[in-house]
């Protein structure tokens, strides 16, 4: 981490300084800190950094620092691989350019109504995030004007290319104009990617953030998958059946310390939060606190907690997964300490799960699964918690005369046993957080998203033989090409262009080997998906002709060359680009 950097030392405009902070971050991460002066500055960049590390922050921040809120043209194009990280990419705008009145980003991508998209473009934009086949789209239409584009970055680069959307990258790169700030990120840097760098940067900068790798033997680890909304119920439970002396908790924000601390104490826990909004006073009297035992739970970022060294932390929960490895070993260095071997638990989502795989990575060892307490173990907790507490007193020093005849005389007064008065003392102590909580509703983990369905997870890597041929209701005569067939399948289904056999286009069809078996979600999803502004209307290719399209020349349903347009996936991006 680079201790030294801090938001103001980087020269953002004040206005995105300002939205920084009112998002709470504390400081930039490696990748941002060390590419954002390049970009400032004008130059070409390069940037590697795994997934997680801050990469979206690293090009909007000062790309955003950069733009002229009167032109209308776009001024920053920025390529994505998927629909979802196009999206993405415009929140994180949106968030950063909080402060900027009149910013207008527009998101394009395949598989929705052209209609919206160029009313947005037509009224002027300043910034456009797209996917390759749907800007190029509107490239060629003459809807996307670049003549006074700045700045083109090139987000995701590894996954462009194992989309198979290089030469669709190529293209744009070859259309847009010559004197622009370009910017590659990428995760990984494959010698094409390398190539394309090369061929198209002039001169980049190049920042690389090596992973740390470390030995974390003294720390056992785990993962709790689950969804956003359930995180503050999973910690509670597991505050309740883990058997903890110091908990650490990590987020990422100033203001989410704060807020999960309220949010702790409201269900019954004390605790405290630490950031670096306190002064040197206010820390140093939370962290004497949880050194003595006086408080068990503690609420930091990790700037806040960095350095902090107490031997009793047994603990270390990220309730946020941290943006990038080395974050996740200095956290969890804070337990384990004096030979004692720590815990420590990690809540992941679904969309953090590839975050989850570069941890195990750089850690060298698998993390272990971590199922949500449910109310059975809940009870069971809590049953033994209260008989422990009751056990306590009687075995200490406590005097109870007071108590015993007071317990006697209610049982005279009212006629009952002093077996009774017992119980109802129990349920009373109880009500707040019963010894037998009800059964759980749903189970926490998180669930697949229901669309778009990632067909890639779902099927088994098939041999052509087992591929199934499909038809699609759009033909060379409304402008396809293998390129938009594989880019909205690849893009809407989620299926990786390996899986995409043979593609044939026909004058007013085409047809597509897909794998065996694809779920029935998917292609309902399909169905819909547009590509030349049509839906690709897919079913099984039965060999039935194929319903006219209105209007159009009549058909003639061969295939021009009797030779397919590509019959090996993995060559495909090669022959798409000849077919163009
Ligand atoms: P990448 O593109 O490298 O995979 P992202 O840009 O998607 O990573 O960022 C990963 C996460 O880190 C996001 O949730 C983002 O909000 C968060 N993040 C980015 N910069 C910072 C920062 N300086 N401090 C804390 N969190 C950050
Ligand atoms: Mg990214």
């Amino acid at each position: 981490m680079n201790t030294e950097v801090s938001f103001a030392s980087l020269d953002l405009a004040p206005a995105v300084q300002r939205a920084i902070e009112e998002v709470g971050y504390e400081q930039p991460s490696p990748i941002q800190a060390r590419s954002v002066p390049h970009l400032l500055a004008g130059r070409d960049l390069l940037g590697v950094a795994q997934t997680g590390t801050g990469k979206t922050a690293a090009f909007a921040w000062p790309t955003l620092s950069r733009i002229d809120l009167d032109k209308t043209k776009p001024q920053v194009l920025i390529l994505t691989p998927t629909r979802e990280l196009a999206i993405q990419v415009s929140e994180a705008y949106q968030r950063y350019a909080g402060k900027l009145s009149g910013f207008r980003i527009v998101p394009i991508y395949g598989g929705q109504e052209y209609g919206g998209q160029l009313r947005q473009l037509r009224r002027g934009v300043h910034v456009v995030v797209g996917t390759p086949g749907r800007v190029m789209d509107h490239i060629r239409r003459g809807s996307l004007v670049l003549d006074q584009l700045q700045t083109l970055v090139l987000d995701e680069a590894d996954e462009m290319l194992r989309m198979g959307f290089l030469d669709d990258v190529e293209w744009i790169l070859q259309h847009v104009p010559e004197q622009r700030q370009t910017a590659l990120f990428s995760a990984t840097m494959p010698p094409p990617i390398r190539k394309v760098a090369e061929t198209y940067l002039t001169d980049p900068s190049e920042v690389r953030i090596k992973a740390e790798t470390a030995t974390v033997e003294h720390t056992e680890q785990r993962v709790c998958l689950v969804r956003p909304v359930d995180k503050l119920e999973a910690l509670t439970r597991i505050l309740e059946t883990e058997n903890f002396d110091g908990m650490l908790i990590f987020v990422r924000t100033k203001n989410a310390t704060v807020e999960l601390a309220e949010r702790i104490e409201a269900r019954g826990f004390t605790c405290d939060a630490l950031n670096g909004d306190m002064n040197q006073s206010a820390r140093e009297r939370t962290v004497g606190r949880f050194r003595s035992g006086s408080l068990d739970i503690l609420i930091a970022t990790d700037v806040a907690a960095r350095g902090i060294d107490v031997p009793r932390i047994s603990h270390v929960v990220n309730f946020d997964i941290p943006y990038d490895t080395e974050a996740y070993i200095h956290r969890i260095g804070r337990t384990g300490r004096a030979g004692r071997t720590g815990k420590a638990i990690t809540f992941v989502s679904l969309r953090e799960q590839r975050l989850l795989r570069a941890i195990e990575r750089a850690t060298r060892s698998p993390i272990e699964q971590l199922e949500v307490p449910g109310h059975k173990q809940l009870a069971k907790h809590r049953i033994e918690a209260f008989k422990q507490q009751m056990q306590e007193i009687l075995s200490g020093d406590q005097e109870l005369d007071f108590f015993r005849k007071l317990i006697c005389d209610f049982a005279d007064e009212s006629g009952c046993s002093t077996e009774d008065a017992a119980a109802a003392l129990a349920f009373l102590q109880q009500r707040k957080r019963p010894l037998q909580p009800p059964p759980d509703k749903k189970k926490m983990k998180p669930q697949k998203p229901a669309k778009p369905v990632k067909a890639d997870k779902a099927l088994p890597r098939t041999p052509d033989s087992e591929l199934e041929r499909y038809r699609i209701q759009v033909g060379r005569e409304h402008g396809a090409t293998p390129g938009h067939i594989v880019g909205a399948i690849a893009n809407e289904a989620g299926l990786a262009s390996r899986h995409i056999g043979r593609i044939q286009l026909y004058d007013r069809y085409s047809t597509v080997d897909l794998p065996h078996g694809m779920p029935s979600q998917v292609l309902r999803h399909l169905k819909r998906v547009r590509i030349c502004q049509l839906p690709m209307a897919i079913r099984r290719d039965d060999g039935r002709p194929s319903e006219a399209r209105p209007g159009g020349r009549p058909r003639r349903d061969k295939p021009r060359h009797d030779k397919p347009q590509h019959d090996k996936p993995q060559h495909f991006a090669k022959e798409a680009a000849q077919a163009r």
